[in-house]
């Protein structure tokens, strides 16, 4: 197996690309797809700063690491969601590598500063743990953007998490999801630009990479994450990749250029536009208090059996620096 570019011994191939390459020119390959992931969506402009969201992960750590080598200004915001095990070493493996770059590394911790943790506030709300987290992360994700004074919010969705979204998406004909699914969704009333870099690797890619790169990143799946139906749609779609390779990528940048437009043409709900302020935390939100500010109240009165629920919290971003000790 010999690098495309150099003809040296390769060590990873990008079947999709029908190409190996050797560890210098693997990298360079991945910076490349960033950068013109960036360019041609527009996503990060000069002198923009920029948050990025890190779970402790193989896609959160190498979004970081590339915008990094590509020049931006990144800082990481990381929330503990109270996940046993799984989020203590999540949490190591973040901190662990902001300490190793003297990188800025923001932290909320949920049951912390909000009295609950994943599986609790998934229980008291009777909803699956990943609704409930999805929910917290959201939330925490935007607000550190915002409150922070970032100009955009990155997140480490790679090409095979953006496929699976939309074979879900189309399986069960969601059109008003369909309308919002792109790799830019832009600043409006009070959320902030969300971005995603990675959506031209697939996930495989974003592993080599750390690896090649040395990056130290959590392998250990979410234990939560049983009953996701993305990851049987990302097996599904994994299956029919390994048969004909490069149809992950068709589908989703075929959606993007030939009917993406179409939905949010006919789309008839989810603007932010029309949406009023939480009571409680001041975010968008279309009742008087926030599915966050509701997840909060039920998952504490569940936990405490009381009913009164809890006095606003306001959101304070702890920061670790390289210097500090990064457990
Ligand atoms: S698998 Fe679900 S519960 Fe676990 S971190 Fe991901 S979204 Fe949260
Ligand atoms: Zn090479
Ligand atoms: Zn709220």
């Amino acid at each position: 197996m010999k690098c495309r570019v150099c003809r040296g011994p390769a060590v990873v191939d990008v079947r999709r690309a029908n190409a190996n390459f050797c560890p210098d020119h693997f990298l360079r390959f991945c910076r490349d797809q960033v950068d013109r992931a960036i360019g041609e969506f527009a996503m990060i402009a000069p002198g923009d700063r920029v948050l990025v969201a890190v779970s402790g992960g193989k896609d959160s750590l190498a979004v970081w690491d590339l915008l990094l080598e590509l020049g931006h200004d990144v800082e990481g915001f990381y929330v503990g969601l109270g996940i046993g095990d799984y989020s203590d070493v999540s949490g190591q493996h973040a901190r662990r590598f902001a300490a190793s770059r003297g990188l800025v590394l923001h932290e909320v911790d949920l049951p912390e500063e909000y009295g609950f943790d994943i599986p609790e506030g998934s229980r008291a709300a009777r909803r699956a743990p990943c609704s409930a987290c999805g929910t917290s992360k959201r939330h925490l994700f935007d607000r550190a953007a915002i409150e922070g004074g970032f100009d955009v919010l990155v997140t480490g969705h790679n090409l095979d998490d953006e496929a699976a979204v939309l074979f879900g998406n189309v399986l069960h004909w969601q059109t008003d999801y369909l309308a919002r699914q792109a790799p830019v969704l832009p600043a409006s009333n009070g959320f902030p630009r969300k971005v995603k870099p990675l959506v031209r690797l697939s996930e495989r890619e974003t592993a080599a990479y750390c690896i090649v790169k040395g990056i130290d990143y959590l392998v250990e799946e979410c234990p939560m994450s049983a009953g996701n139906k993305h990851i049987g749609y990302k097996d599904a779609l994994n299956d029919i990749e390994l048969r004909s390779p490069g149809t992950k990528a068709d589908f989703y940048f075929g959606f993007l250029r030939r009917a993406a437009e179409q939905f949010r043409s006919g789309a008839t709900g989810g603007d932010a536009a029309g949406l009023g302020r939480c009571d409680r935390c001041g975010s968008p939100s279309e009742a008087e208090l926030c599915a966050f500010c509701r997840l909060v109240d039920r998952a504490t009165t569940d936990r405490h059996s009381r009913s009164v629920p809890p006095a606003p919290v306001e959101i304070q971003l702890g920061t670790t620096r390289s210097n500090e000790d990064p457990r």
